[in-house]
């Protein structure tokens, strides 16, 4: 294990303005509070987190990096908090840590691979910070390596996950060198015996090739010398995993000694890249289509080299790269390079207390490595300005939008804030019309939950369901909005077509005339309504009386009553009678009023119902309260009297052909004399102490009383309830329900 004084002086070697005291701070901790928990190796837990701060100062990483790779696992392994790091390593690598300790939670599942750049952009989204992602590249760099000592089952999936997601990443970033080795070590475990192969080849080319490495160097070196460019040339033995991909890409044979060797050419400057590239192709004939100009057009990770291959000494094709010392940084470290260095220099940093906050390198706009996160904001669709977020090195462009996926693994991309509801919507509109319920994450879970980063959802459908408009309230995408107001609206509309259809069927009947629909369709027109079904609605909503469209047919309005029934006084304005005077008694048992009194005077027991004739009794249906505000429709029984139900009344239909027995009704209420109302509402909420009475409390403290309670449904997660109670007017009870609503324990 390295020990703390190497670690501290690798940090110090390439930052001498590192904080010595947070390393050791960081160090000591971590050692700590990982105890005596062993890694799977058996060596002891805090061997990987020294580990992955030593992979970090290869990348030379700033003191917080380092600190925040000592401490990565920290928050999720052990007892430690965000509060205590906050308190003894600052906010700055308390959130970082915390970001590593999000990402740690994510399931990025394997079976999701064909969703693999999705889960990128989720990484990105959970870090908000770059050095976030530099420490989780390390982090998975490190147990890859350790990999062999973990349960097999394990490994394939660990290794998939590489290859799909970190290794790419890496890729994105600029960091060739963890990206290859990230890929070689998954390309052992998913495919060992093409890796095997392939490395056993490369053995036996090097030991046929003998010093033919050497003797290439020499010859580069030898010529570019006597042209006085002193450079610095490296062989490159590339890793089985890139010989293997370019096999499989190209269908060729492994044979070309320059598929297997490279060499980079490490020059002074710019100018020389271009003189050393002439010189060698003057001195060795140049393979036609293999040169490329990354210097004048960078790669988008901000790679830079001059690439060509000739055939050199020995009639070996031979590849090279050529680069300044700074563009082989970048190459090799990416946008680790970025993170300590602006403009290819080390950024000096005063060590003061002030400046310890606010001395993370800004991204240099210029940089490969900005245009690369532009273009995933770009891809992204979203209009914010990535200059913004690019201001520093934070990821915020994603602070704003969710990350979901469907059971099936697509991703679902929704603003912050969003629910089930939306996500249903976001999948398809038919989806989000059927919903009824929803899973996150295999659970239960009421549809007003906001979701989270990295949350399955796996929606709940019914056929024939249609969205309650309450729903609007809860969704934010204006698209789940259109479309729940678009279905409420056929909903309704459609109940009215077909009042308004019975209501018409039976002032026809009562007036024994036929109509045909022609003359009809032109009374339609005459009201200016496009059709017969706008009509229908139109008497449906009670803007147009049946009487008048009877008037309008040029039919004298008879006044007998419906069969069955008793015949009623005619008042001369049509069954759908305006008459004040002629208000019914309720008789109903369900409806609790204040008053026990039933007399005739309106403020003791008076139906405050028009649209009644004679003498009947009226009562409220049992399962349906009504209150004012709520429309209404009365259902004449005969011998028994008329029930109010509301219009949404699924018990309607069972009267759907007896289009006689149905009232036209409104409610007649006098403001200055208002009286309670009993309705029921439903309530879904936790099982959870004192969530009973949180409802009570609300209903109580918005003046409206409980007349009855019962509980149903009981689960361990929820209960459901039917509570009855006692309001003024339907604005009244919608107050009390989104009151309800927005208490936590509730759900529905
Ligand atoms: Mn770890």
């Amino acid at each position: 294990m390295m020990r703390q004084y190497e670690l501290v002086e690798r940090v110090t070697g390439y930052d001498p303005s590192a904080d010595e005291a947070l390393l050791n701070r960081a160090y000591v901790y971590a050692m700590q509070a990982h105890g005596a928990q062993k890694r799977a190796s058996g060596d002891p837990y805090f061997s990987h987190p020294l580990e992955v701060a030593g992979i970090l100062t290869d990348l030379k990483l700033d003191d917080a990096t380092i600190a925040t790779a000592l401490l990565h696992d920290t928050i999720e392994d052990t007892d430690a908090t965000r509060e205590e790091i906050d308190a003894l390593f600052g906010p700055e690598i308390g959130a970082l840590v915390e970001g590593l300790t999000k990402i740690s939670r994510l399931d990025l599942d394997s079976k999701r691979a064909k969703q693999a750049e999705n889960l990128r952009k989720l990484l990105l989204a959970v870090s908000d910070d770059i050095r976030v992602l530099l420490v989780k590249l390390a982090d998975r760099l490190h147990n890859m390596r350790t990999l062999q000592f973990v349960v097999p089952e394990k490994r394939l999936r660990v290794a998939t996950e590489t290859m799909d997601i970190y290794a790419p990443l890496a890729g994105r970033m600029g960091m060739q060198t963890m990206r290859e080795e990230l890929e070689d070590l998954a390309f052992g475990v998913i495919n060992p015996e093409a890796r095997t192969t392939i490395s056993d080849r490369l053995e036996a080319i090097k030991a046929k090739s003998g010093r033919l490495i050497e003797d290439v160097r020499q010859a580069l070196l030898g010529r570019l010398a006597k042209a006085g460019l002193e450079v610095e040339i490296h062989g490159r033995e590339k890793r089985a995993f890139s010989i293997w991909r370019k096999m499989e890409r190209k269908s060729i044979a492994l044979e070309q000694f320059s598929d297997i060797f490279g060499f980079r050419v490490i020059v002074q400057s710019v100018e020389e890249c271009y003189r050393t590239l002439g010189i060698v192709h003057q001195a060795w004939p140049v393979v036609p289509g293999r040169f490329k100009d990354y210097i004048s057009i960078p790669k988008q990770n901000d790679y830079q080299s001059l690439h060509t291959t000739i055939v050199g000494p020995g009639k070996q094709r031979v590849e090279l790269q050529i680069r300044t010392a700074a563009m082989h940084d970048v190459a090799e470290r990416g946008v680790a390079a970025h993170a300590l260095y602006k403009d290819g220099v080390p950024q000096t940093r005063k060590k003061t207390k002030k400046n310890a906050k606010s001395r993370v390198t800004p991204l240099a706009k210029e940089s490969g490595v900005y245009k690369w996160l532009s273009h995933i904001v770009d891809m992204l669709d979203e209009g914010d300005s990535p200059e913004e977020f690019l201001e520093h090195t934070r990821l915020e462009l994603f602070h704003d939008q969710v990350f979901c996926f469907t059971p099936q693994g697509n991703l679902i991309t929704l603003p912050r804030g969003a629910t089930p509801i939306d996500f249903a919507y976001a999948v398809h509109t038919d989806v989000g019309n059927t919903c009824v319920g929803v899973k996150i994450n295999g659970q239960h879970t009421p549809l007003i939950t906001e979701l989270e980063n990295g949350d399955e959802v796996e929606v709940i459908r019914s056929d024939g369901q249609t969205p309650p408009t309450t729903w609007e309230k809860f969704a934010v995408t204006g698209k789940a909005r259109s479309a729940i107001r678009r279905a409420t609206r056929e909903v309704e509309r459609a109940r009215f077509i077909s009042l308004g259809q019975k209501i018409l069927a039976r002032a026809f009947t009562r007036q024994d005339i036929e109509v045909e629909d022609e003359r009809l369709l032109e009374l339609a027109r005459g009201f200016g309504l496009s059709d017969l079904d706008a009509l229908a609605a139109a008497v449906g909503r009670s803007e147009i009386a049946s009487s008048e469209v009877v008037s309008g047919l040029g039919f004298e309005i008879a006044g007998a009553g419906p069969k069955g029934t008793p015949a009623r006084q005619h008042t001369g304005e049509g069954w759908l009678g305006r008459a004040r005077d002629l208000r019914q008694r309720l008789a109903g048992v369900n409806l609790r009023r204040n008053s026990p009194a039933h007399n005739h005077e309106r403020q003791s027991g008076v139906v405050p119902i028009r649209g009644l004739q004679g003498d009947l009794p009226v009562r409220f249906a049992p399962e349906y309260g009504a209150v004012p505000g709520d429309r209404i429709v009365g259902i004449l029984t005969p011998g028994e009297g008329i029930t109010i139900y509301p219009i949404h009344a699924d018990t309607l239909k069972d009267f759907d052909d007896e289009p006689d027995r149905w009232l036209d009704v409104a409610w007649d209420i006098d403001a200055n004399d208002p009286e309670r109302f009993c309705t029921r509402i439903t309530v879904t909420c936790l099982n959870e102490v004192g969530a009973l009475a949180g409802i009570a409390q609300v209903i109580g403290d918005n003046d409206a009383n409980i007349a009855n309670l019962t509980m149903f449904n009981r689960s361990p997660d929820f209960y459901q309830m039917l509570v009855d109670i006692e309001v003024w007017d339907l604005a009244h009870l919608n107050k009390v329900i989104s009151t309800v609503r927005r208490l936590g324990v509730v759900s529905k």
